[in-house]
């Protein structure tokens, strides 16, 4: 069984390498970059109690842990899937025990990986109606906005924020820091790859939207880059006892809000203009 995943695995692989390099032929954000899309430089670490990066360099994906069970966010190319499961070993915890595979929007890099990691997992996986038709994927939980999925401790609220692709998914968490317990967000598309105004009006209704929610002060975000989570997590390793932890910065989450729609506001002349 275990060597017909694999074999599955070195399949899609290809076609994971064909997703990349069309993901390079485009004009976007962390793929215009360019970079190997499966290198992680960084071992698996411990972001708080109960949160976990699992990712690769250029993409994220996170492991939540709860008293029932484990929650994986995001799925990287199907390339990484072997790469992700790994790196739910080397924290400590089984993929087996992964219920739920949540996917923040249907671009390759967070979505590829979904029916590889599904097969590995026995887990659900959710995703917008929307995004799920853009993968082209057979559907499992299609996530509506305002949906509540309870696992055991931790209840997680999804919100749909369409823009970057028409069914982002965006989520809210709980983490935990000994006793104190933090509102971690995952805005779940940021990138401004897409074109035409409608698609721009609707990622800035978007930001507007998360900005306006109260409380949030912990920042996870899909590509690591844009909420510093390497640069934290160094900061984390030398936390002193009684220091405040760096990946709990209200400030910081809203006012990069601010500049994504600063930067979608660019866009959307441009777009304009373009229309005109
Ligand atoms: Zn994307």
């Amino acid at each position: 069984m275990k060597d017909a995943i694999r074999t599955t695995a070195t399949r899609v692989g290809r076609l994971g390498r064909l997703a990349l390099v069309l993901a390079l032929a485009a004009p976007v954000g962390a793929s215009a970059q360019g970079g190997d899309f499966t290198a992680q430089t960084r071992d698996a670490f411990r972001i708080f109690d109960n949160l976990y990066y699992i990712g690769v360099d250029l993409v994220s994906a996170y492991l939540v842990t709860t008293s029932e069970g484990l929650i994986v966010i995001d799925t990287l190319f199907a390339a990484s899937s072997d790469t992700l499961l790994d790196n739910i070993r080397a924290v400590g915890f089984d993929p087996d025990d992964v219920e739920y595979i949540f996917v923040s929007h249907g671009h390759g890099d967070h979505a590829q990986g979904a029916p590889l990691l599904k097969e590995a997992t026995g887990a659900r996986v959710g995703m917008t109606a929307e995004d799920w038709d853009m993968t082209g994927q057979t559907r499992d939980m299609v996530m509506t906005d305002g949906q509540t999925v309870t696992l055991g401790d931790t209840t997680f609220t999804f919100y749909v924020t369409p823009g970057h692709t028409p069914g982002v998914l965006s989520m809210a968490f709980p983490v935990r820091d000994g006793e104190r317990t933090h509102n971690a967000f995952m805005f779940g598309g940021m990138g401004l790859n897409f074109s035409g105004v409608d698609r721009t009006e609707m990622y800035i209704d978007s930001v507007r939207r998360v900005r306006q929610m109260d409380g949030i002060e912990v920042n996870v975000t899909n590509h690591e880059g844009a909420g510093q989570i390497f640069a934290r997590a160094d900061r984390l390793a030398d936390r002193a006892t009684g220091d405040p932890h760096p990946f709990v910065d209200p400030d910081g989450f809203y006012a990069w809000l601010d500049t994504l729609e600063a930067n979608a506001q660019v866009k959307l002349k441009e777009e304009r203009a373009t229309a005109n």
